[in-house]
């Protein structure tokens, strides 16, 4: 509470928090508090000295009066007129580095976050949760076959998907050209799993249309599992070979990092 108050009448305000209206308005009534407050003890001291000097040729008693009117009314407005433009101008800035911070986490086709704000989410992630790398399969052929456009709404469907199969909680994005990136929290790990195969049958079943042309598409995925004291990379490389593996063995599939184990190393399976 005292270090509260401290921040009060220090009037320390987070940047941020200068995006809302409220609280530039409550800056503002806090400027013209401390500055009229200011004002009316620095004529508490001078009314008496400049009396004492000869300065002032009035009573005591009705210099203070003046006194107090005039910290009101010439305080109080100067400092209203000063915070609300400084305040106003600080809330554009504060407005405007919100947006940018924005842009700079979310992926501008689908709305997802983008790769740099997933890394951070999963640099942060502790405890059990599963990474799944999800590919759209022969994607370049939905490009060469019916145009950037097309594709471009491919993955912007695809990534409807992903929105609407994983709820609250799980994290998804856009890692970059036709990759997604899903983080899955919570719930056991064959029900983590469930939910990206939910995601691949979607998919597989999805009735795309655009500019009258039909489109088929499939995803692969590759999963594998957070656990204590394992690194984020050593997960993310993992979730990598098991994609690797479920393009190697045919696409739209789904494989588990501890399916890959079984499996005999091909290198020159491509994807
Ligand atoms: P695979 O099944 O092995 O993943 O094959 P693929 O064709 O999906 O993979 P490849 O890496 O050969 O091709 C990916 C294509 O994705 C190439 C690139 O032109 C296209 N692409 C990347 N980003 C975008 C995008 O934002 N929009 C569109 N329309 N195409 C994109
Ligand atoms: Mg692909
Ligand atoms: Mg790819």
């Amino acid at each position: 509470m005292v270090i509260r108050l401290k921040d009060w009448l220090g009037l320390r305000q987070g940047f941020e928090d200068l995006a809302r209206r409220g609280n530039v308005f409550n800056f503002v009534l806090r400027l013209m508090f401390l500055s009229i407050s200011l004002a009316l003890m620095l004529q508490l001291l001078a009314i008496p000295v400049c009396r004492a000097l000869g300065l002032l040729d009035m009573p005591l008693g009705e210099a203070f009066k003046l006194g107090v009117a005039m910290s009101w009314l010439i305080c109080g407005f100067v400092s209203a007129v000063v915070g609300a433009g400084v305040g106003s101008q600080v809330r554009s800035l504060a407005v405007a580095k919100a947006r940018y911070e924005h842009l700079s986490r979310v992926d501008g086709l689908t709305g997802l976050l983008n790769r740099r704000a997933f890394s951070e989410v999963l640099d942060e992630t502790r405890g059990q949760a599963s990474l799944a790398i999800i590919d759209l399969d022969h994607f370049k052929s939905v490009n060469d076959c019916h145009g950037h456009g097309a594709g471009d709404f491919v993955i912007r469907a695809v990534s409807a998907v992903l929105e609407e199969l994983c709820r609250a909680g799980h994290v998804c994005a856009r890692l970059g050209g036709e990759e997604f990136g899903v983080l899955l929290h919570g719930g056991a790990r064959k029900e983590r799993l469930q939910v990206i195969e939910a995601v691949r049958n979607r998919v597989a079943s999805l009735p795309l249309h655009y500019d009258n042309q039909s489109i088929g598409v499939t995803i692969s995925a590759g999963v594998a599992e957070f656990e204590k004291d394992r690194r984020m990379e050593s997960v993310y490389a993992a979730a990598d070979r098991a994609l690797y593996r479920a393009k190697a063995a045919g696409r739209n599939l789904v494989v588990h990092e501890d399916d890959v184990k079984e499996w005999p190393c091909r290198a020159q399976a491509g994807r």
